[in-house]
């Protein structure tokens, strides 16, 4: 189940250039994450500059999130598992307390390694009274692992969780993650430059106003601008498939009828 979710970083399918709009974000993450990363023997020096264990990226859905964990552990060749939080919450506690074990492992084996954790709030709210039991557990251990993690200093291990709903994080889950990141909905500007790289490679006209186009998706996530040029380049494929279905259409019904007037002339 682990490794379906696992990436090696020379398959990892994003980049940085593959984000726009974000080059700020992407500066302080590279400073904060991926430089203590790739110069481990500068911030392994002191206890106060040990890279961070745990980076959270919070922000509305579908502004790249996901896209920003696999290329910081593109950009910092680490591994990357992707660990789907329903196969912590469904099994029975047994299973799950093993599969949370498993995960760390294999990530401490692979190291350097990111976790990512997509709405990591659902798994590690605040905790209430009335939580069951087992997802109580649940919880400490996942934070004794992951502890396992922060205080061995040689552990290049990242947990990197999502979230839309930071406020809803368990306050010792929000401790565990000193690195925090917001990734904000597209200004005008943004939306500009993710429509620009969209389009980059696109059979597109000749005078498309970009300008106009950002002004008039406001409040567009990088995921709504994405199925808008989606269905866009759809409508296209679709108006040529029929002008050539017609053509085609029009081209047999003659064939036909020249044919047919040339049987005519051989009876005759
Ligand atoms: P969710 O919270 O729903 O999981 P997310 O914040 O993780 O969303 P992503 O999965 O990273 O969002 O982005 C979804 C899609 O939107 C991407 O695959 C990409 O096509 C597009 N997209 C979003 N933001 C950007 C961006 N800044 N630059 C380019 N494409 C973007």
């Amino acid at each position: 189940i682990i490794a379906s979710q696992l990436v090696i970083p020379d398959e990892i399918n994003v980049q940085w250039k593959d984000i726009a709009g974000l080059d700020h974000l992407i500066q302080e993450l590279r400073e904060t994450v991926i430089l203590p990363i790739q110069k481990r023997e500068l911030f392994a020096d002191s206890k106060l500059t040990q890279p961070p264990k745990g980076v959270l990226l919070h922000g509305p859905p579908g502004c790249g999130k996901t896209l920003i964990a696999k290329a910081t552990a593109k950009e910092a060749r680490m591994s990357f598992i992707n660990l789907d939080v329903s196969l912590l919450t469904d099994k029975w506690y047994g299973e799950t307390q093993k599969l949370a074990a498993a995960v760390f492992s294999l990530a401490v084996k692979l190291q350097p390694c990111i976790v990512f954790i997509d709405e990591i709030e659902s798994f590690l709210r605040t905790r209430t009274q009335h939580d069951h039991e087992a997802t109580a557990m649940m919880k400490t251990q996942f934070m004794s692992l992951w502890d396992g993690l922060i205080t061995d200093p040689d552990c290049t291990v990242i947990i990197m969780g999502a979230t839309n709903r930071p406020q809803d994080l368990d306050k010792a889950i929000q401790r565990r993650m000193p690195a925090t990141f917001h990734v904000p909905m597209p200004n005008e500007t943004q939306r500009e430059r993710i429509l620009r790289l969209i389009l980059s490679n696109e059979p597109i006209a000749n005078d498309i106003e970009y300008r106009r186009l950002a002004l008039a998706t406001e409040g567009f996530s990088g995921s709504d601008l994405h199925e808008l040029c989606r269905q866009a380049a759809v409508y296209r494929v679709r108006d040529l498939a029929r002008d050539e279905m017609q053509r085609e259409a029009i081209q047999s019904t003659s064939n036909a009828s020249t044919s047919g007037e040339h049987k005519e002339s051989e009876d005759e």
